[in-house]
């Protein structure tokens, strides 16, 4: 590893410096060669990628430390948070030059610990694990890890679970929460820790006439592409508040996530949040929410006789989140359907599909996948309302009447994931490793590695549907 751990020269009241405390009898759960090398560990780390992955080896280039921030929970004012289980253990260069952080999830109780353990399960570590894989392969960006490890301590959530430890690997554990603690408890750091984000994460802003509000420009765009890229996936992260989303627009802290399968707009995967603020239509204007809450905390950065500019600029920003959004959106969606994005009627056709998938209930993934492949007749097969999707069918046919569909259709292929994590899915591989056994896990680990490209010896008919509608759904539970 080739470290740059630079988040520890930042004043120490943002963070708590610690060790971590490993579980019992800490074992292996899966390990992400590829991206070990990506990080550039040498053959001698890789060879003790367990010992790393569970806490017990650390180097002496280590610093690891919990970080304190704050956080909107839910729309409420939560107060000070912080990495309650998780340790930044180091930074260190990827193959590109760039600073990743390694961060061990499950790492022991801190000072931000609250009520908490300061560990976690089983079960929500090789969701998250799998997830971020999964995420990263279909091109969104997100944390990944390295490779998790089970135990034999057992931790107390609504049952007795295992103990198992991730290292998460993100390009930023910086969240927007960061900016709320420091204004609310310590204001005197605001202005060196917002240079240092900068300086780290958006350089080319330092450069710019307005650096401040260049840098909550880019903050906007990249939450809102990352936003589309969700939207498009069929991706809800489940709980979008302040203190899960970070400064780099790189999907962070997804508990319970969930990806569509039954098109249902209004789907709830967490099953803690009672009044739906996080379901899959809600994710654009909660994030939204998000950003013009942090943006309030830039404004004790202007000099008074420039704070009403400032705050002009800043709104400016802000408007830009949903053109920049539905751009990305649009395009994505019409690469998706194989229709051309210049077309006047390509996304009324696009939305004239989503309808179909909703009112019928159709697989958000596989009915993509349908079109793609040419099976109309299977899709209409599907819809109780034939006609609508007729209408539909005659209207997207002629919108690609007279384009070049050999390019559109190779579009669609390269946006159109065969595999995604279906919660089921996920469950049995749990399940399973539950029981010591990991084959599910690696087999969903090589699967999701190549979401865009059929492996018939690989997968199994499960992945490509959602349960029968007779079935009870996995129920997600917020507890990790
Ligand atoms: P989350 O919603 O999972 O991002 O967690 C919200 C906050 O609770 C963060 O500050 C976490 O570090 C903390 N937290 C969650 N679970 C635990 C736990 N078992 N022990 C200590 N802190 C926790
Ligand atoms: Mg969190």
């Amino acid at each position: 590893m080739y470290f740059n751990s630079r988040y520890p020269s930042l004043n120490s009241k943002l963070y708590h410096e610690q060790m971590p405390v490993p579980l019992k009898g800490a074992k292996a759960g899966h390990f992400n060669t590829a991206l070990a090398n990506e990080l550039q560990w040498s053959e001698d780390e890789k060879a003790q990628w367990i010992e790393i992955c569970s806490g017990q080896k650390t180097f002496p280039e280590f610093h690891p430390l919990a970080m304190v921030y704050a956080g909107h929970q839910f729309g409420q004012w939560a107060g000070q948070l912080g990495d309650g289980r998780g340790l930044l253990i180091a930074q260190i260069l990827n193959q590109q030059g760039q600073t990743i952080d390694l961060h061990l999830k499950g790492a022991g109780s801190t000072p931000y610990s609250r009520m908490g353990d300061g560990r976690a399960v089983l079960r929500s570590v090789i969701r998250e694990y799998l997830a971020g894989h999964a995420l990263n392969a279909l091109g969104v960006p997100s944390s990944n890890a390295v490779g998790f490890t089970t135990s034999t301590q057992g931790v107390q959530r609504e049952k007795l679970e295992l103990g198992a430890m991730m290292l998460r690997t993100s390009d930023c554990h910086i969240r927007l929460g960061h900016f709320e603690w420091i204004n609310q408890y310590q204001p005197d750091l605001l202005n060196e820790f917002t240079q240092k984000c900068m300086e780290w994460h958006y350089p080319a802003c330092l450069e710019a006439e307005k650096p401040l509000v260049a840098f909550a420009n880019k903050v906007i765009q990249n939450t809102a592409i990352m936003i589309a890229k969700w939207q498009l996936v069929g991706f809800a992260h489940g709980v979008m508040n302040t203190d899960n989303l970070n400064i780099t627009g790189s999907t962070l802290d997804f508990g319970p996530y969930g990806f569509m399968e039954r098109f249902r707009p209004n789907w709830i995967n967490n099953h803690s949040d009672y009044n739906g603020r996080y379901t899959y239509q809600n994710q654009p204007s909660i994030a939204h929410w998000n950003l013009w809450n942090w943006l309030n905390n830039l404004v004790p950065l202007a000099k008074t006789e420039e704070k009403e500019q400032f705050k002009q600029d800043l709104v400016e920003c802000l408007e830009q989140f949903e053109p920049t959004f539905l751009e990305h959106y649009t395009l994505g969606l019409c690469q998706k359907m194989g229709l051309p994005s210049f077309h006047k009627d390509s996304f009324d056709c696009a939305m004239a599909f989503l309808r179909v998938m909703q009112s019928e209930q159709l697989d958000y993934t596989d009915s993509f996948i349908r079109l793609q492949n040419k099976q109309y007749e299977a899709i209409k097969d599907d819809c109780l309302d034939r006609h609508q999707f007729e209408v539909f069918l005659t209207q997207y046919q002629s919108i690609r009447e007279n384009q070049d569909t050999e390019v559109l259709d190779a579009e669609m292929f390269k946006a159109n994931p065969i595999y995604i994590l279906r919660n089921h899915m996920a469950q049995k591989a749990i399940e399973l490793a539950e029981r010591g056994d990991f084959s599910e896990v690696e087999r969903l680990f090589k699967l999701l590695s190549q979401p865009f490209i059929k492996q018939a010896d690989l997968e199994k008919s499960e992945d490509l549907a959602p349960l029968p509608s007779d079935v009870p759904e996995v129920m997600v539970s917020c507890s990790s």
